[in-house]
């Protein structure tokens, strides 16, 4: 999807665009690799809190980048600059185990390249100028665990270790924000708001605030789908793909179906779009609203769920937040 344009998607799905998931070769509806990445994101972090229980001053951004060392193992490279840390295959972990994520779905060359470096990149030292979304659409789960350190910083660092401008960076930063005050009970609309009142406070942070403002309005508007695509861009970058998955959230705030039938409908970067706003529709509807026929093919399900438990246990353990999400 993310290699074809509005007018082939429209050609080959049909006037409405594409409306279902095409299952791949084993009859299953593959994940992409924003998912893999994802993934080794929540991974990442669930050992980080482990580790902060016996050793408080571990660095998270360090066990996320071993993370992603793994993740780079699944795909076929391996790091030599930190073998000797980590050792070469790095075959710990449950998602190693998991023949699937050895799959390649178009790696973001981003990221690849940025793991292969012999340093981890930082918002102070990036290792490159990269505003790719690559950043963004991994960073949900750190919105949804709880490691007694601010969202947003921890996520731009996270984002930091592969992508150094400031409009890859920042939109990491932001989704962690919006995820954590949608799970923290907030309407959609509050956490969009609340998001960005902390976005403000970030040096070189005007450009991703105009953008998810004008995100907000278009959602707002009667202007047609694709008149507002126009309008927010293609979603190959950080700021971009996060203006597009909030606008198609804002648009579809009660059918998780129909707002990802809207963000994958594009000429852009769509599986990207579609994973963002996956993300946040998924946390503010919460599973029980999921499409159960999607889910029944869906690649690797088990393993996602089990992630996402495994870093709401805060969550989960709150009587209230049950009732509100229930099926979490
Ligand atoms: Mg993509």
């Amino acid at each position: 999807m993310e290699f074809i344009n509005y007018q082939q998607i429209l050609y080959r799905y049909g006037a409405e665009g594409i409306q279902e998931p095409q299952p791949g070769e084993q009859g299953l509806f593959e994940i992409t690799d924003d998912t893999q990445m994802t993934l080794f994101t929540a991974e990442g972090l669930l050992r980080a809190r482990v580790a902060q229980a016996t050793a408080p001053q571990s660095s998270i951004v360090g066990i996320v980048h071993h993370a992603y060392l793994r993740w780079l193992h699944t795909q076929g490279e391996d790091n030599p600059h930190f073998a000797n840390m980590y050792g070469f295959h790095n075959d710990d972990g449950l998602l190693i185990q998991q023949f699937e994520l050895f799959k390649q779905r178009s790696p973001g060359l981003t990221c690849t390249a940025a793991m292969m470096n012999p340093e981890i990149g930082t918002p102070q030292n990036p290792l490159n100028n990269s505003k790719g979304c690559g950043a963004v659409m991994r960073s949900a789960p750190v919105g949804m665990i709880d490691l007694g350190v601010a969202p947003f910083q921890l996520s731009c660092e996270i984002g930091a270790i592969t992508h150094g401008h400031i409009d890859g960076i920042l939109p990491a930063g932001v989704l962690a924000v919006l995820i954590q005050e949608i799970l923290a009970g907030q309407d959609l609309e509050e956490a969009v708001q609340s998001s960005l009142q902390v976005l403000r406070q970030q040096d070189g942070s005007g450009g991703l605030v105009q953008r998810i403002e004008e995100a907000v309005g278009l959602a707002h508007s009667d202007l047609p789908v694709q008149t507002c695509y126009k309008k927010l861009g293609e979603g190959w970058v950080g700021d971009e793909a996060l203006a597009i998955a909030i606008y198609c959230a804002l648009k579809s705030p009660r059918d998780f179906r129909q707002g990802i039938i809207l963000a994958v409908n594009h000429s852009g970067d769509s599986d990207s779009t579609g994973a963002i706003c996956g993300n946040i529709l998924g946390a503010y509807l919460g599973r029980s609203a999921l499409p159960q026929d999607w889910l029944a093919k869906l690649e690797l399900c088990q393993v996602i769920a089990e992630m996402g438990r495994d870093l709401l246990t805060a969550y989960r353990e709150d009587e209230e937040w049950q009732a509100k999400y229930p099926g979490w």
